[in-house]
């Protein structure tokens, strides 16, 4: 039979985190000891007291269609959540909950691209972004950023990547796949550059806000002028360790989130009656509650930093959040080990998984192929183990 796939879905990559993730599962279920790096999910369990009232909700008999774009208590949780981190005062009708902040982002590009329109990422970017913007028909313009700048974009960067049919701006802060967060200086000077092109929207995506080393989360919509402009993405997926709940959603001027609310009415519908009951009592705690993840990453940062500086070739920043570190490994291109000949970041990916049996994510996936990935959601035995496999892989 002849396969009649779209050129849509021809023209799309599959997502590098999940295919790596997949990859390392089978050889794992083969019965190789693969140590997995590669996925951006936190290795503890849902705290309890979120368990407990998703319990609680079921009992309750929360069991059918929720309101596209989420139940009033869960909008009226998020707007208390956006007003006491973030200094941001949204009504219900500039709140919209998806299907994690995924499908947020998704419906931001669906509802606000044309084809054609230009979406700035500044690189490394997390990897879905450049494939959302291209299913709605956008064209991502990459942005390169160095090691040296803390793989951060300069306002003059950002000026020179600015065309008359740039629509939208869009990065994470903290960043994934770097752990770089941008200061509210670095922010104001990024703002003073857009003030000057009033077409630009911004998609703030700050789903890693409480996994922060240094204290003080900024974000955009907080200056008075980018409020209108900017579409505030967060989640509960990390901070929250419920990444398979799958909650997300925005902060947004009302007709973005009007537009939101219509497209996943079409697509999806409101998303799971369980999690966003769940998700009500995790976004009403105290930060303080998840607080022993965040202590623990940071240890383990630090773990990983110490042990990756004995690993020859490999070059990291510090990164001030979210769970990754994203060493330059460039200095490897061109060598052999055992036979094998590494000329990118993809290749090393490869290697490591084959030889080290560790599962990392090519920095190719990112928009940078100089670097790779590195999760540090596991356990110190895990993160120990992986580095010292990775050093005698390369040795
Ligand atoms: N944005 C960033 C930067 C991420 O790392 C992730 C990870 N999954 C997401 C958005 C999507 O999160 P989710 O769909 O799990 O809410
Ligand atoms: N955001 C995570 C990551 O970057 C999860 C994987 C995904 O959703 O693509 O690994």
């Amino acid at each position: 039979m002849q396969k009649q796939l779209s050129e849509r879905i021809n023209k799309l990559e599959t997502s590098a985190t999940l295919a790596m993730a997949a990859k390392a599962r089978e050889l794992k279920a083969e019965g190789k000891n693969i140590i997995g790096l590669s996925l951006g999910e936190p290795d503890f369990n849902t705290p309890d007291f979120i368990k407990e009232a998703a319990i609680q909700a079921i009992n309750d008999n929360y069991n059918s269609y929720t309101p596209v774009d989420g139940y009033a208590e869960l909008k009226e949780a998020v707007i208390e959540k956006f007003k006491r981190d973030n200094n941001l005062t949204y009504d219900a009708s500039q709140i919209v909950v998806s299907t994690g902040a995924k499908q947020s982002l998704a419906n931001v590009a669906m509802v606000m691209l044309n084809a054609g329109d230009e979406v700035i990422l500044p690189c490394p970017y997390w990897v879905s972004y450049k494939d959302i913007v291209k299913i709605a028909e956008g064209i991502p313009v990459e942005v390169k950023t160095s090691i040296e700048n803390d793989f951060k974009m300069t306002p003059n960067q950002l000026e020179a990547a600015i065309t008359p049919k740039t629509k939208m701006l869009w990065f994470s802060s903290p960043c994934n796949p770097s752990g770089s967060l941008y200061s509210k200086e670095e922010l104001r000077a990024l703002a003073d550059v857009l003030q000057k092109h009033p077409q630009i929207i911004v998609v703030s995506d700050e789903i890693y806000e409480h996994i922060n080393f240094v204290e003080g989360h900024a974000s955009m919509a907080e200056f008075e002028d980018m409020y209108d402009r900017t579409v505030t993405v967060n989640g509960v997926s990390k901070a929250f360790a419920m990444t398979g709940w799958r909650i997300g959603y925005i902060g947004a001027p009302s007709y973005i989130a009007r537009a939101c609310n219509k497209i996943q009415g079409q697509i999806t519908s409101g998303a799971n009656c369980i999690a966003q009951r769940a998700t009500i009592t995790a976004l009403k705690a105290p930060v303080s509650k998840i607080k022993y993840m965040i202590d623990k990453f940071k240890e383990r940062r630090t773990l990983i930093l110490d042990l990756l500086s004995e690993v020859e070739g490999f070059k990291c920043n510090q990164p001030e959040g979210a769970f990754y570190v994203f060493p330059n490994v460039s200095a490897l291109f061109g060598k052999t080990f055992k036979g094998t000949k590494i000329e990118n970041a993809t290749d090393l990916s490869m290697y490591l998984l084959e030889e080290a049996q560790v599962a990392t994510v090519t920095g190719e996936a990112f928009g940078n192929p100089d670097c790779i990935r590195i999760s540090y959601a596991a356990s110190e035995e895990n993160i120990k183990n992986a580095i010292a496999q990775i050093k005698e892989a390369l040795s």
